[in-house]
């Protein structure tokens, strides 16, 4: 992707911190791919920066966000990490999706706004 249209979409998306590599459209579904790739960790247990690389998570397509009444899925590429001191293993993008969640945080904060306005179920049939 350019560089400006990729800085466009980040920014419509609110993943500025992450790197975009495509954009697929469905019929009725966006799919986006996401690298993340953070240099500087923090053991979200211990608070150590003594971490490595531990592998590679499945990519998995995490619903962000809906335009033009598509749903907007991210496929998420990130890594695992092991913390040295703690022996913890964590990924990456915790900042952008909860641990075993399906919705990035974006996500829920959207849903958050159309309870607002609708009923419960309808929103959970949607989702
Ligand atoms: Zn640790």
């Amino acid at each position: 992707m350019a560089k400006s249209q990729e800085n466009g979409t980040k920014i419509l998306l609110g993943l500025k911190d992450y790197k975009v590599e495509e954009v697929r459209e469905g019929e009725n579904r966006i799919v986006i791919k996401v690298i993340v790739e953070i240099k500087k960790m923090i053991c979200p247990y211990c608070r150590s920066i003594n971490l490595y690389r531990h592998g590679i998570c499945k990519p998995g397509e995490i619903l962000h966000s809906w335009s033009n009444g598509k749903r907007v899925y991210l496929e998420l590429h990130r890594h695992r990490w092991r913390c040295r001191d703690c022996r913890h293993t964590f990924n990456e993008g915790n900042e952008l999706v909860r641990p075993h969640s399906k919705l990035t945080r974006q996500a829920e904060q959207e849903a958050l706004w159309q309870l607002k306005d609708r009923s419960f179920s309808q929103v959970k049939r949607e989702l």
